[in-house]
């Protein structure tokens, strides 16, 4: 049973220790919208409600095992946050400076000549992070389509890292992460699903078989676009062993302000998930009915490749709708510019609305040009389409 308190570190007599024991309260207990809230807190006479931040790189010395340096031992801001999201997916969670830092810790356990199996459409830094090891480490990479699900299983039986994002950026298909993730893998192998886009709530990878759950908390953790942190999350000890390791060696902790801030924001992770969601689900439907949209694609609408799968296996349809604008990328440009509620910036998962031209980035140029990746904030819905309908104006 997933007692609320952490499960410890081998830090102990911090001051602000970990939350203590409450038989009272487990994640099997309660919904996951009340372990949000209420886990990683201390809960004894005089305990400050919320962690406090710690600005703090070392420790006094003493008797014991307390904390000596915040980069190997952390800040007791991690740990809360290390606890709500463990907790939640059913696994130990190390939480890092960001996301990339946290994938980088797993990549890291590949050995050399390893076969890495990617999708066809990567998060580009982790693409980039997989081609610096192919010239300094000697891997060989194979990209699968998301939806191919056989090949997935294929290359479950073969590759040393299987490495899923669902659903997947910006064209949101859902892999059949049941099937792929029960599918016999080679000894020794990490199957990793990123799982940023689905959020705890809507996905929980490692009840399906995955070893490795990430987030980059940078997004709907966090929630409000004012830091940068990440999260791996997994059930095998001596995986999350090499991982904090690495996190140690690197130095890829996150600061104290950063925990803070990252445990603060997924205290209404329920909330805004639920009422961005509904936006998105909203705006998707009437931007496929608008004159200047082409093409829609959110894994709620009927006419997604993957609504099949997307209905199956999550929770939710998540809040980022991707869409073509009729007409040239100069035609989408002026739609970004002429928003005046949605900001034009890139990122999601945040409570306000951003959207952005994603031909435009770096790696990305396999995408139709007019395609628009709208991340729908928590703002009224009809301001929001208000907004889109003047800025994409007459069909
Ligand atoms: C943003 C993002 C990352 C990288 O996270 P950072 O916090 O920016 O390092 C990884 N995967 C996905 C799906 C993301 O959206």
């Amino acid at each position: 049973m997933m007692r609320i308190a952490s499960k410890g570190h081998g830090v102990e007599g911090a001051g602000h220790g970990p939350a203590q024991p409450d038989e009272a309260l487990s994640v099997e207990s309660l919904s996951a919208e009340s372990w949000l809230v209420s886990a990683g807190r201390e809960r004894h006479a005089g305990a400050p409600l919320n962690v406090p931040i710690m600005p703090a790189s070392n420790f006094v010395l003493g008797k014991g095992r307390g904390r000596v340096y915040a980069r190997n031992e952390g800040v007791p801001g991690w740990e809360a946050l290390e606890e709500i999201l463990g907790g939640l997916e059913g696994g130990e969670a190390v939480a890092f400076a960001s996301g990339m830092a946290a994938i980088a810790a797993i990549f890291d356990q590949v050995p050399e000549h390893a076969l890495l199996a990617l999708p066809a459409d990567c998060y580009q830094g982790v693409l980039s992070l997989a081609e610096a090891g192919q010239s300094r480490r000697g891997w060989r990479i194979e990209r699968i389509g998301v939806t191919d699900t056989a090949g997935w299983v294929r290359a479950c039986g073969v590759a040393d890292l299987i490495w899923l994002e669902s659903p997947s950026n910006p064209l949101l298909e859902v892999a059949d992460l049941d099937t792929i993730c029960a599918a016999p893998r080679k000894a020794g192998a990490i199957l990793g699903v990123d799982n940023t886009f689905a959020t705890p709530l809507n996905q929980r990878p490692l009840e399906l078989g995955a070893d490795v759950s990430v987030h980059s908390a940078t997004k709907f953790i966090g929630g409000h676009s004012d830091l940068l942190c990440g999260v791996a999350i997994a059930r095998d000890v001596s995986l999350c062993a090499d991982l904090r390791r690495v996190r140690v060696l690197a130095g890829a902790t996150p600061g104290a302000l950063e925990a803070f801030l990252a445990t603060r924001g997924v205290r209404t992770l329920a909330l805004r998930l639920e009422r961005a969601q509904r936006n998105a689900e909203e705006l998707a439907e009437r931007l496929e009915r608008h004159a200047r949209v082409s093409c829609v694609r959110y894994p709620g609408l009927k006419s997604h490749p993957t609504h099949a799968a997307a209905k199956r296996q999550l929770k939710g349809f998540g809040t980022v709708i991707s869409f073509d604008v009729k007409g040239e990328a100069s035609d989408a440009d002026a739609v970004c510019r002429r928003l005046k509620l949605i900001q034009h910036a890139t990122s999601l998962g945040a409570v306000e609305s951003t959207i952005e031209r994603r031909a435009l980035h770096h790696g990305q140029e396999h995408l139709p040009e007019t395609l628009l990746r709208l991340s729908v904030g928590i703002e009224a819905v009809e301001d929001l389409w208000t907004d889109l309908e003047q800025a994409l104006g007459e069909g």
